[in-house]
Parts: C-alpha cells; structure tokens; sequence
C-alpha cells in the first residue's frame, strides 16, 4: 500500500509527502480521526516511506524495507497496540528503551501507537520522556479516535494531524471497486458515517434489518394513522438502542426522505438511495408536501448532528419524538 492506495484524506497526504520530500517529518505526530478511517494505514504508509531505499516521499513497495513492513517483520518499525484494555507502562518503558538504539537495518525507527488514549497514565508519561527529547532516528506516530483523552502534555509535543470522515460517495466508491453491488455500496456508505472498516465488515442481512426498521419509522412519519405504531416500537424502546443504531435509522430515514423528495420533483430515478423500495416511496408521493420533507430533513438532521456531537442521545431522541409529535403535515 502506497499513499495513492490509501483511500482519501489528500491533505494529510500532501502534508505527509511534502515533509517527507523536505526531510522534515516531525519526531512525534499524532494522528487524530474516527475509528476506520485509515489513520493506520496511513501511519504503516509513512513507516515505509521514511525507510523506503528507493523513493524519498512514497512507499516504493518493491525494496527491502517496504517488503519486510509490509510482512510485519522489519524490525524498525514497531506497532504497539493495547494488550487488554490498556497500553501498559511496560509496553512503553520498552519503546522508550528501543527508540534510543540506532536503527538495526532500516533508515530510522517507526513505532505506531494505535489507540494511543487507551495509555495508562503511567504509560503516557513514560512515553512523554522519548518526546520530550526525541532521537534523531525515532519517530513516535500515535493514532486516536479520541484526542480528548490523550495527556495535554503529549498533544502538546506531537503535530496533530487530523483525518476527517471519508466522504460517502468515497466509500461507496471503494466498495464497489471491492466487488459490492451499486445498490450495496450506496446503501451502505450512507450507514457507516465514513467509517470504511465498518462498511466492509457490515453483515447485509442486518443492514436489511436496520433499513426496515427506518422504513417503519418513515411511514409512521409520513402516514399519520401509524402514529400509535410508532409510539409503540420507537418512543417506548429507543431506551435500549445505542448511539449507533440512532444514527443508522436515522441516516436511513433521512435518505427515504430524500428520495420521496426525488420522485416528487420527477428527478432521475438513477439518483435514488434506495432503488429497491422505489414502488414503495412512490405510494407516499401524495401524503406529504414538499416543504414538509424539507422540516423532517431538517429535524433528522439536527439529531444526527448532535448524535455526531455525543450530546445526550436520550434527550436527543426525545426531543426528535416530541418535535415529531407537533409536526404539521401539510
Ligand atoms: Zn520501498
């Protein structure tokens, strides 16, 4: 995997590549984003590069040391996950012991720290020594999901470097050069809030699910006499769903709405995001009027947003289902 294979984030990549044409890769860098973005592939990528004999801002994938890092064998290059729960301090009183010896075959060492909030205190502040005074041939790359978490004292010494969520149209993309079907790609890529590890380990008949689930919701919305329905399987139980089954639904409620807005303005059938529940939607096309498809996006929106935000989801679902309640349909 070179740069060009790890999916988007083009200005990580153009900071990454420049530095490294520069010879100015900072020491210590951590690599802040959600979970599934590619913050290890990118960091594996940078690994290489640094060591790479043949090309100076790329990983070459052809010479000795990007070979050995890719079969996870080059003794340089270092990946330090969590043992258990947590990065112990033994794990990294052992980094701080290796980063400290020349390189034994490569150019430089590499250790990648993954879910670099997950050190225990003790382990973060041993680790904060090897970047306070950082050998010339070590660089410490640490990944995390939460940078909140991370010791203000280790942020402060790390070039931050920040991978937001891939696109969906990113995603879908990638899924159907992984051989998924448009109509699973697209489906899925609206699920996944550009996380692209979870869209490839999504299981299709749960995903089937959860859309049916969102299509329940959707027709309680937009047909008023379900209303009873949807108290019943939504407002009294939503209680036991978690932040992500909410965001799923409601992404997925939200791309029925859209698509009811579609076909109400005689848009391109191709556009839709659910092409296989299209007769359906097309049966609602008289119960609602546009301007009220546009408030329900509006509403969905605002909760996933504060979903993203982690604003209380018990609060946030309320007041999604009381909002609901005065809605007038037009
Ligand atoms: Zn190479």
């Amino acid at each position: 995997m070179a740069f060009k294979d790890v999916l988007g984030h083009e200005r990580v990549k153009k900071i990454l590549r420049k530095a490294l044409q520069k010879k100015k890769i900072p020491n210590s860098i951590l690599f802040c984003g959600p979970k599934g973005v590619g913050k290890e592939e990118m960091a594996l990528v940078l690994a290489k590069a640094i060591n790479c004999e043949r090309k100076k801002d790329d990983a070459c994938e052809k010479c000795t040391s990007c070979k050995g890092i890719n079969a996870g064998n080059f003794p340089d290059v270092m990946v330090i996950q969590p043992d258990g729960n947590v990065i112990k301090i033994e794990q990294m009183r052992a980094l701080r012991k290796i980063a400290y010896l020349k390189p034994m075959v490569g150019k430089k060492r590499v250790f990648i720290v993954t879910e670099a909030e997950k050190m225990t205190e003790a382990a973060a502040n041993s680790l904060l020594k090897v970047l306070e005074e950082p050998p010339l041939f070590s660089y410490v790359l640490l990944m995390t999901h939460n940078p909140f978490l991370i010791l203000s004292t280790i942020k402060s010494r790390c070039q931050i470097l920040n991978f937001p969520p891939l696109s969906k149209e990113d995603i879908e993309r990638e899924l159907m050069e992984k051989g998924f079907t448009e109509e699973k790609a697209r489906v899925i890529s609206r699920l996944v809030r550009g996380n692209l590890k979870q869209a490839l380990g999504l299981d299709w008949e749960d995903v089937q699910v959860t859309r049916k689930q969102a299509w329940m919701l959707f027709l309680s919305l937009v047909k008023r006499e379900n209303f009873a329905f949807f108290l019943r399987n939504y407002a009294f139980s939503y209680k036991s769903l978690v932040k992500q089954d909410w965001e799923q639904i409601l992404e997925i409620l939200s791309s029925f709405c859209r698509d009811l807005v579609l076909l109400k303005e005689k848009s391109d059938s191709n556009l839709l995001m659910n092409p296989d529940y299209e007769d359906e939607i097309r049966k609602m096309e008289e119960l609602v009027s546009l301007d009220w498809l546009m408030k329900c996006l509006e509403k969905i929106d605002f909760a996933i947003y504060g979903l993203g935000k982690n604003l209380n989801v018990n609060l946030l679902v309320s007041s999604f289902f009381s909002n609901f309640k005065e809605w007038e349909y037009a």
